[in-house]
């Protein structure tokens, strides 16, 4: 049997010995709607290839983690009926493995200490100013070497075909001067560790994808399948984490909210499942799942007609 998901089509075989797929929520808030679309969607994309699931707390920017705040977000999502098939991964916990990476990076001679701070550098790409040598005083950052020249592709199986220029991206920071590894470097490391086949995230993200397949090379790790979900915007036009406008799903009642997510996931609930229990909502969106309905779908905070 054929499927088509997120990510591709697969037969089930083929699925069921690979599919791994995460949520990976950063606790800077509690859950909204936009997280709850990103969740089922990638939820949805491992049910329906008889993957696996798991979910990991991107818990490393330590200042703006707050406290409760990651247990009220897995709470929720419980109550949702997405629960990790593994046991949650905190990377809180995972500095030996950041640090392992960094050595590795290290010893090839790709990562450079780096003094600018975000008030030296213009807009736009870094320009590589501190390959040579810190211009300033520390504390410093440390950069990855980006190759001299060339630049990346994939395959977004949602977004279409992505290239970019390694100039265009500038070298990216893999330590920040305050000492806390950046996301970069902690998403490639922990979705090899997990064993990710298919990452479905939030479009927000593409733009770092280069960045991470550059780390995936350096490495030597496995390169997972990309899908990039359509991003949920707040009525100020900012992403749902950011913005002001994003009410807290906690309030919601779980079917309600489901409801509304596949919706917005352009999956065509019928009317009569806002009845349904979550299991029964959820057993219906798993048999429906539909990603290539979102495909080309660039914006999906056009107004939500009524349901008929
Ligand atoms: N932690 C990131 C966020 O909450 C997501 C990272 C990822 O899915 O790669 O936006």
């Amino acid at each position: 049997m054929r499927s088509s998901t997120a990510t591709g089509t697969t037969t089930t075989a083929e699925a069921a010995a690979v599919y791994r797929g995460r949520f990976a929520p950063s606790p800077s808030g509690p859950l909204h709607l936009g997280s709850l679309l990103t969740a089922l969607g990638s939820w949805l994309d491992a049910r329906s290839r008889h993957g696996q699931w798991l979910v990991r707390i991107e818990d490393l920017d330590t200042p703006r983690s707050q406290p409760g705040i990651a247990q009220a977000l897995l709470a929720t999502l419980a109550r949702c009926g997405l629960e990790s098939d593994e046991k949650v991964l905190w990377q809180s916990q995972r500095h030996a493995a950041y640090e392992a990476a960094l050595q590795q990076l290290q010893r090839a001679g790709l990562l450079y200490p780096c003094s600018c701070t975000r008030r030296d550098l213009a807009h736009g790409p870094y320009d590589g100013r501190c390959r040579q040598g810190p211009q300033g005083p520390g504390p410093h950052s440390l950069r990855l070497r980006l190759p001299a020249s060339g630049g990346f592709a994939f395959e977004d199986a949602l977004q279409g075909t992505q290239r970019g220029a390694w100039a265009a991206l500038g070298d990216p920071v893999l330590v920040r001067r305050d000492g806390l590894v950046a996301y970069q470097l902690a998403v490639v490391v922990d979705d090899a560790f997990q064993g990710i086949s298919n990452v479905v995230r939030g479009a927000d993200l593409l733009s770092a994808t280069g960045w991470q397949l550059a780390l995936i090379d350096a490495l030597g790790l496995p390169q997972p399948r990309y899908a990039h979900l359509p991003v949920l915007l707040g009525t100020d036009g900012q992403k749902l984490s950011k913005s002001l406008s994003a009410a807290a799903l906690d309030a919601l009642e779980p079917v309600a909210a489901l409801f509304q997510a596949l919706r917005l996931l352009q999956q065509q609930p019928p009317a009569q499942l806002a009845n349904a229990n979550i299991q029964q909502v959820l057993g219906w969106a798993v048999d429906q799942w539909n990603p290539l309905a979102l495909s080309g779908v660039a914006d999906i905070n056009e107004p939500l007609t009524p349901a008929d």
